[in-house]
This record gives C-alpha cells, sequence and structure tokens, in this order.
C-alpha cells in the first residue's frame, strides 16, 4: 500500500489493533448512513419529504455517527465500559430508521427493511442478550410510532398500517433468532479460542520441563542456547555454558534406593536455582547431568556462581527434609565466542568436565575456547569447590 494511503488509513481508523476493527465497524454505519442521506436529498428534492423535516432527521444521523466514531477512535468509549458502542450504535441507527418511516410517506414501507439490516449488523456485533433488546425495542417502537402515526394523520390507513406492523412484528423475531444464535456461536467460539490458547500454553509448558526437578528440559535448553547464539551475533554480549554432573550417583542409587537419589536430584535442582541470576537458564540436560547457561557473564563470574551453587546444595543437605548425603558435583566450564558452532562449545564443556572428574571430583574445570586453542593450561581451571 502506498505509504501516504496507509498514513491517513490508520489517522482514521488508529493503528491500536482493538480500536482499528472498532472503528472499521462504525464505518460500516458510515456507508449505510451516506447512501441514506443521499436518496434522503434526493426525496427532499423531488418534495417526497418534507425539507425542513429531512434536515432535521440528517442532522441527527451526522452528529450521531460523529460522536460515535469520536468516542471509539479516541478510546473513550472504554472509559465508558462500552468498547465497541455497538448496542448504541443499533439502538440510534434504528431510531434514524423509524424517524425516516415517519416521514417518508408513501415509500417508507421500503424504509422498513431497513430495520431488518441493523439486526444483521448486530448479529457480528452484539451479544446474545443484546441482541434480544435489540429486537424488543425495534418492534415496540415500530407499534407506538404507527399507532401515533394512524392517530394523527387520518390520511393515513390503519389497516394498511397494520398489516405493515403485523409482517415487520412477525418476521423481526425471525430475524432477531438467527441473530441471537449467531452472537452466542460468536461467544462460544472466542471462549473455545481463549481455552485453546490457555491449553497450548499449557502443553508448551509442560513440553518443555523436566517432570522430576521442574527444570527446562534438553529439547527446551537446545533452543534457548541457539537463541542466545544467535543473539550474541548481534550484540557481541558475552557468555558461558557449564556442563554439571553429580559426582558418584550410582552409589546413591545402589546404597540408598533410587526414590533417594530422585530426591537428591531435586535438591541439587532448588539449590542452583536459588542462588543463581534470574536469567540464568539451568536444564536437565539427562539422567544426572546439568547444563548452566549463563548469559552476559565472564567465565570468571560463571565459576564464582558455580561456587555459589556448590555451598547451597551443601547447605541443602543438611536441611530438615534433605537426603543427608553429602552429594557433590563437578562441572566443565566454557564460553561461547561469536559464531562458533554450539555443538563445539558443548564438546569443549564436556572435556572440561571430563577434566574435572579426572582431577578428583567435587570441582569446576574451565575450559575456555582461547586457551583451547592453544591447549595451554587454563588460568581459571582446578577450582576446588567445597
Ligand atoms: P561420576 O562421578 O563419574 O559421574 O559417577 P556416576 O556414578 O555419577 O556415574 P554415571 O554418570 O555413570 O551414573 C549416573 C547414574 O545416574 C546412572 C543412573 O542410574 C542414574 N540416574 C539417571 N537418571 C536418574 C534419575 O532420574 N533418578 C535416579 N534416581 N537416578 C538416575
Ligand atoms: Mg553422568
Ligand atoms: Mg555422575
Amino acid at each position: 500500500m502506498h505509504p501516504a494511503l496507509k498514513r491517513i488509513g490508520d489517522l482514521i481508523l488508529g493503528t491500536e489493533r482493538k480500536v482499528r476493527m472498532r472503528v472499521t465497524l462504525a464505518m460500516i454505519a458510515f456507508y449505510g448512513y451516506s447512501i441514506s442521506s443521499l436518496l434522503l436529498l434526493f426525496a427532499i428534492d423531488i418534495g417526497l419529504v418534507e425539507r425542513q423535516q429531512g434536515l432535521w432527521l440528517m442532522t441527527y444521523i451526522w452528529v450521531g455517527m460523529g460522536t460515535f466514531y469520536l468516542l471509539v477512535r479516541t478510546d473513550w468509549s472504554s472509559r465508558l465500559g462500552n468498547p465497541g458502542m455497538d448496542l448504541p450504535q443499533c439502538l440510534y441507527a434504528t431510531v434514524a430508521i423509524l424517524w425516516a418511516y415517519m416521514i417518508a410517506g408513501e415509500v417508507r414501507s421500503s424504509v422498513l427493511m431497513l430495520v431488518a439490516l441493523v439486526l444483521v449488523f448486530g448479529m457480528f456485533s452484539l451479544k446474545a442478550r443484546e441482541v434480544v433488546i435489540l429486537g424488543i425495542f425495534t418492534v415496540a417502537s415500530l407499534g407506538v410510532i404507527m399507532t401515533i402515526m394512524t392517530r394523527q394523520n387520518p390520511h393515513i390507513d390503519a389497516r394498511l398500517e397494520f398489516i405493515r406492523f403485523v409482517l415487520a412484528a412477525s418476521t423481526l423475531p425471525a430475524v432477531s433468532g438467527v441473530a441471537y444464535y449467531v452472537s452466542q456461536m460468536r461467544a462460544r467460539l472466542i471462549e473455545q479460542k481463549a481455552e485453546l490458547a490457555h491449553a497450548f500454553a499449557l502443553l508448551q509448558e509442560v513440553a518443555s520441563r523436566d517432570e522430576l526437578t521442574s527444570l527446562v528440559n534438553r529439547r527446551h535448553m537446545q533452543q534457548r542456547i541457539e537463541e542466545e547464539a544467535a543473539l550474541q551475533l548481534r550484540t557481541h554480549e558475552p557468555f558461558c555454558l557449564a556442563l554439571i554432573d553429580l559426582d558418584h550417583f550410582k552409589r546413591v542409587n545402589d546404597q540408598h534406593g533410587h526414590a533417594m537419589g530422585d530426591l537428591v536430584l531435586k535438591e541439587f535442582a532448588q539449590a542452583a536455582l536459588e542462588v543463581l541470576r534470574q536469567t540464568d537458564v539451568l536444564a536437565r540436560w539427562g539422567g544426572e547431568e546439568f547444563l548452566l547457561l549463563l548469559p552476559n557473564e565472564h567465565p570468571g563470574d560463571a565459576q564464582a556462581a558455580l561456587l555459589r551453587v556448590a555451598t547451597c546444595l551443601k547447605r541443602h543437605q543438611n536441611g530438615p527434609r534433605a537426603s543427608g548425603l553429602p552429594v557433590t558435583f563437578s562441572a566443565g566450564l566454557t564460553d561461547h565466542p561469536s559464531g562458533e558452532p554450539l555443538h563445539e562449545t558443548l564438546e569443549r564443556a564436556d572435556q572440561a568436565l571430563y577434566s574435572a572428574k579426572a582431577q578428583g571430583r567435587n570441582r569446576t574445570v574451565a575450559r575456555l575456547a582461547q586457551t583451547a586453542a592453544t591447549d595451554q593450561a587454563n588460568s581459571l581451571a582446578d577450582a576446588r569447590q567445597v
């Protein structure tokens, strides 16, 4: 679309999605009012409608249209507790049509069908209860107007008016009924959509979590580190990864049972989350192996974070409902240089973890990208934990 046209569209309809939708609906009324106004001018011109009465009706139409437009466009309607102003707009239009019926002379029966049009419009915007209100209002006002007209004007044939009323009063409830049904269906669809969105969010949550520890699972973590690596290409912010493995975990299972092993795994997850930053992500990478992502962190800080985890784990193990087992962990820490394939980073973390195990466990060994390339000793290597 041409930028100038888009700017005009934005100016008229607004840019906020919901406001835009409501204003667009109000614009359908604008279309109807414009056609009716042209016809009204023509009717005045050929002497079918009395000039002054026609102009009053036109003023009513456009003052109303302008007011509703401003209320919806500025979102003042939300403050009034009725964002779309749908029922007031439909009632207002019905009054305009009935008014036109009163002054349209011989062609008034043609005007009557517009009443059904408002109900059809209401089908897509009104709540079921509002459709009923609109239907009752339309039939009742029509009855009142026809009675007044036949009483005041002896030239109007009351029998003809009666036939028109019976026809309108019997067809309008049918239209109203369909409109009611459609708006109920719409409400059900909106409800189902919300339920589906909720179920989907829940499913996503379940699919990305590990059941035992409630940490994110391997699949989610894989995505998360890929996102982090992609982000790093733009920001060049450092991030670290640490592969963590519980020491001699098989012994825990063998000597104390699988349930105790599970408790130790949960204990580790809880302790770690307690002392890590909100932005750090800890995942259960598999069995008793965990992967820790430390965004915006240099290896020195990452090492300090792992020491905090070790200290906190020890504190947890001695807590009231704890395992009481002095389980420790080893960690292989590495950094991720911008643009490096992730499997290489993970491979380096794995090598560092292997070194930590080989050096006696219960420690963090850092193997950084630069030093690993020249295979020199790591400045951060061999940090005994507790
Ligand atoms: P190391 O210090 O070398 O890591 O020794 P380890 O005994 O921890 O060695 P290994 O990695 O071979 O043992 C992992 C054990 O973890 C084996 C497996 O039975 C146990 N395991 C894996 N997943 C679970 C789990 O969900 N619950 C329990 N209780 N045990 C698990
Ligand atoms: Mg293991
Ligand atoms: Mg292990």
